[in-house]
């Protein structure tokens, strides 16, 4: 990918790596072996999870009982602490080295849910190969990334790190994340490994609570949240993470349907396991062991490989297998898993690889930024315009917590900095320097509900022609252990933005969010709605250009907005009820106080122009279905816009969503131009987990959809397989 001279580490074929595999572990003792199961992490690494004694390192690693380390980013450290383990342990062991590094390393992308947006995988793996590249750099030797989870309520803050709810998206992410972190090539210098995370289910924590329990069935499993990491897996990515929660109440890291059936068997899956933080030890409190010891026997039976933090492998491995409780093979089977991926990175050729003190010359490079740019503007979704955007004056009131804030990036992104990034406000004067007059005020801040500063957040919008409003979340009131139990802007903020209503003035709200929110009173407010996620260090320079027409968004979402916060979990390819909702039958699926839709359904997002769809029609051939149509660009704006398929299966073994994502195609038109677009799903494409749990394309009826987005469909046509396949 770059052009920066290092001597090549040898490429081994699988058959030479399994050799020297094998030759080191026949010198390995058992306790050695152990020792490359346990991950543990170091004084003053950025981590989560409970504080750790770290002064035992430097004695583990002497005695081969320590196989890498997360959290560190500090090369010197890394130095240190890989010559220990070279030069002062009896086999000279490499460690290797991971981090969360999610959404870019130093330069700093859109938060994942957001990147999803953009229904784009060459550019997600575009940006994660930059994310490689520099944490490669580093010395990390792995990425906790891509994370997996299909996530249906945005009340769990982790819905940020996701790409949203569908799964068919989600397997063309997974393979985009993983090609772009592991490039094919772990010799190489820009690359690092991949972890897929988190093995299984996470995203359907009851209540959006984190940690919380999981309950689903096989097929939902099956059909919806194993094929992201079965794409991963499919692209060669090195290790998978197990996740907090259960599943049919045993917890994934200790559970053997997931890890060795489902994983390790069924997929094939021939790289390492890793726990999640501390989740083998925790096992305890989910009452499944009453001990480490058990910890550590249920998670080796189940297939767990690497441990991270918790020790007990470490500590009753040796003792379990010795007094017969455990077989031996079973620690064989995931050092060798180790030491695999330790040889395919280059750390036994060069154990220093990429380990130098000039590390921060290949952050942030010019390029890598107009990379994030670029990505920032295609993750940008338009939810509402009454015609204010474009903006045309250059007098504006720009009011609210997030209008001058650099706090653009939200969590788990690598070394990324706050100072890198663009404010909105610094973003328009960048743009247009003196030309622009802008009446600043704060006006509230995020969770305040001090009003104070409101008559100057009135007097800077009495002084201007339009209002932008820089509202939302804070960026770290999304991520890990940030669930929400309402998810309304926060604050003191939808106030302000009524008592500006008050003034007549045209309001464009600019939404910086984690997760969807409860938009309704924003809706009803604004006259133009710019989803702004949390864009990453170009954040106000994109926004800028979107603002003033330079770039017409074309993001849509990849995760429904609910219109309230009851109505979760909401998404879009949700099963039929027997009484599905038709307006005045009252025995119907309904809620009385609101719709049953989403404020803005998946798939949704405008544009400065009109597409319209004509000359449509759908083409059956033996092993694909095919929608042909002519895109017209009917409005002034170059843009692009992003045509979607769906399916749905008139009659099946068992119940079928409403809509199932199958195909789309992101379009850039001129204004005024047309193209020619056929959208293909083949065959296998319509296939379901059925009644005897074997993924099928029955015979019989299915509806195929254009559509703008998942609610609304712009032609469909019925076709039919008579033949089945399995
Ligand atoms: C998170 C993981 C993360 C790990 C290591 C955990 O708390 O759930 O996603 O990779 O910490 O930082």
């Amino acid at each position: 990918m770059r052009s920066i001279k290092r001597d090549p580490l040898p490429k081994r074929t699988n058959e030479e790596i399994n050799q020297l595999v094998n030759d080191l572990m026949s010198k390995m003792t058992l306790k050695e072996k152990i020792g490359q199961l346990y991950q543990t992490t170091h004084d003053g690494a950025a981590i989560t999870g409970p504080s750790y004694d770290a002064s035992q390192n430097k004695k583990l690693i002497n005695e081969g009982l320590i196989g890498s380390f997360l959290g560190l980013y500090d090369n010197m450290e890394i130095y240190r602490l890989q010559k220990e383990a070279v030069e002062n342990t009896r086999l000279g062991i490499p460690l290797f080295f991971a981090n969360d590094i999610i959404h870019g390393c130093r330069t700093s992308f859109p938060h994942n849910l957001a990147m999803a947006c953009s229904w784009d995988p060459k550019l997600i793996e575009e940006a994660s190969s930059v994310a490689a590249y520099e944490s490669s750099h580093s010395g990390i030797n792995m990425t906790f990334s891509p994370m997996l989870d299909i996530v249906r309520d945005p009340r769990w803050g982790r819905v940020m790190e996701s790409f949203g709810e569908d799964p068919y998206l989600g397997q063309l992410y997974a393979r985009a994340y993983v090609d772009g972190y592991q490039q094919d090539d772990l010799t190489s210098y820009d690359s690092v490994g991949a972890c897929a995370k988190h093995f299984v289910g996470y995203g359907q924590i009851e209540g959006g609570r984190d940690y919380n329990t999981v309950d689903m069935s096989e097929r939902v499993l099956r059909q919806f949240y194993l094929p992201p990491f079965e794409a991963a897996v499919d692209a060669g990515c090195e290790a998978v993470m197990s996740s907090f929660n259960v599943y049919d109440s045993v917890p994934a890291t200790a559970n053997k349907f997931l890890l060795r059936t489902v994983l390790k068997e069924g997929m094939n899956f021939s790289g390492f396991i890793i726990s999640d933080y501390t989740s083998s030890g925790e096992i305890i409190n989910h009452k499944i062991a009453s001990d480490m010891k058990e910890v550590a026997k249920k998670c080796i039976e189940a297939g767990l490989d690497h441990e991270m933090v918790s020790n007990s492998y470490i500590n009753h491995l040796e003792t379990l297998v010795n007094e017969g409780s455990i077989s031996e093979s079973l620690i064989d089977d995931s050092c060798r898993r180790m030491l695999t991926f330790k040889y395919k990175i280059g750390l036994f050729d060069n154990p220093y690889k990429n380990i130098y003190l000039n590390f921060e010359d290949y952050w942030l490079k010019d390029e890598d930024r107009q990379k994030a740019k670029e990505v920032a503007l295609n993750s940008v979704v338009l939810l509402k315009n009454e015609k204010v955007l474009p903006l045309k004056t250059k007098k504006i009131a720009l009011i609210g917590p997030l209008a001058k804030s650099n706090q653009v990036i939200g969590p788990w992104c690598g070394k990324a900095r706050d100072e890198d990034c663009v404010s909105l406000y610094d973003g328009l004067k960048r743009k247009f320097g003196d030309a622009i007059e802008i009446n600043y005020s704060l006006g509230v801040d995020y969770n305040s509900h001090d009003e104070s500063l409101f008559n100057e957040a009135i007097e800077a919008a009495k002084l201007s022609d339009v209002i932008v409003l820089a509202m939302g979340e804070q960026q770290w009131m999304s991520g890990e252990a940030q669930s929400r139990a309402s998810i309304e802007v926060p604050g003191g903020q939808l106030k302000l933005l009524k008592e500006l209503r008050k003034l007549g003035k045209e309001i464009v709200f600019v939404l910086f969010t984690g997760r969807p929110l409860d938009l309704r009173e924003v809706e009803k407010n604004s006259d133009a709605i710019v989803c702004a996620w949390f864009l990453g260090n170009e954040s106000g320079n994109a926004l800028a250009d979107i603002l003033y027409g330079d770039y017409n968004p074309s993001g849509k979402l990849t995760m429904s907005f609910p219109y309230v916060v009851g109505q979760i979990p909401i998404y879009y390819n949700h099963l039929n009820t027997g009484r599905p909702y038709v307006p005045e039958d009252f025995y119907r699926s309904k809620y009385s106080d609101i719709p049953n839709n989403p404020l803005y359904p998946f798939g949704y997002g405008l544009s400065y122009t009109e597409f319209s769809y004509t000359n449509i029609s759908f083409n059956q051939e033996e092993d694909e279905v095919s929608v042909h149509f002519t895109i017209t660009n009917e409005g002034d704006f170059d843009g692009v816009d992003i045509p979607q398929v769906y399916i749905e299966a008139k009659s099946f073994s068992v119940s079928r969503p409403v809509n199932e994502l199958k195909g789309f195609k992101k379009v850039f038109l001129k204004a005024g131009e047309s193209k020619e677009i056929i959208i293909k799903v083949k065959k296998k494409e319509f296939a379901y987990y059925n009644i005897e749990m074997k993924k099928a394309v029955e015979s019989g009826e299915y509806l195929v959809k254009l559509a703008r987005n998942a609610e609304d469909i712009v032609s469909t046509k019925t076709i039919s397989f008579r033949e089945e396949i399995k």
